[in-house]
């Protein structure tokens, strides 16, 4: 949550108006593009990256999440393995131990639900509904809205926007979310203001203006393409 933007109880919030929401993305279309990122049909591995992700940097997060490719052929073999194998090889990644133990619990659970004992498998979530599939992935150990709809979108391009520490602060700050709502609501919320098909441009798009002009700390509003309809833009 942003600390420059009120929280608004949710009994005073509007949700913003569609041309207006409609506006906002051709604006970010304009500057950003579309962007172009094909689903990769990994799940596994989308998993595993969001977890390597946590508090490091991309480079890190690749770093690591290479070296355990390269470690172990499968993610059989990375769940039979001692933590403590893969725990150095993610350790470029940071706070591996528990970012290897998340791993190996998050693989054991998913074999535990699979009907062919020894395999992990994901891909009955390419056609199964998405509801069902998120509800599967949030089960896991420590997965919650966030990875679940980077698994569904960038694995299977599924109706799902992971709303990310960009984003929500992007959306908050623009009035697209409401200031101080809960994880949950930010997900639904962001389903419901994105038309179908426009998922990854919207995510991508806003967490590009995060990272670029809407910064956490001292945001560039005097250059900002949002400017216009910002209700936090600063002078
Ligand atoms: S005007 Fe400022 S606060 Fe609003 S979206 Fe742009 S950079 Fe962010």
């Amino acid at each position: 949550m942003p600390s420059d933007v009120p929280t608004v109880p949710k009994a005073e919030w509007r949700a913003p108006r569609r041309d207006r929401v409609a506006r906002i993305r051709e604006r970010l279309r304009d500057v950003y593009g579309v962007p172009l990122a094909p689903p990769h049909e990994d799940p596994l591995a989308e998993l595993v990256l969001t977890v390597l992700s946590q508090s490091t940097s991309d480079r890190n997060r690749d770093v690591a999440f290479l070296r355990l490719r390269r470690w172990f052929a499968t993610w059989e073999e990375v769940r039979n393995a001692p933590v403590s194998e893969v725990e150095e090889a993610i350790r470029p990644g940071g706070i591996s131990k528990v970012k290897s133990q998340r791993i190996h619990d998050i693989l054991v659970a998913i074999e535990d639900t699979n009907t062919s004992p020894g395999t992990l498998d994901l891909d009955w979530m390419r056609d199964a509904p998405v509801s069902e599939s998120r509800d599967f992935l949030c089960a896991l150990p420590g997965v919650g809205r966030k990875t679940a709809a980077c698994v569904l979108l960038f694995a299977y391009g599924l109706r799902d926007i992971p709303v990310d520490t960009h984003v929500s602060r992007v959306g908050m700050r623009l009035h697209l979310l409401r200031p101080g709502a809960p994880f949950e609501e930010l997900h639904d919320a962001m389903l419901a203001l994105t038309p179908p098909g426009a998922e990854l441009e919207f995510h991508v798009n806003l967490l590009r203006h995060g990272r670029r002009t809407c910064h956490a700390q001292r945001p560039r509003c005097a250059s900002c393409t949002l400017r216009a309809t910002c209700p936090s833009r600063r002078a």
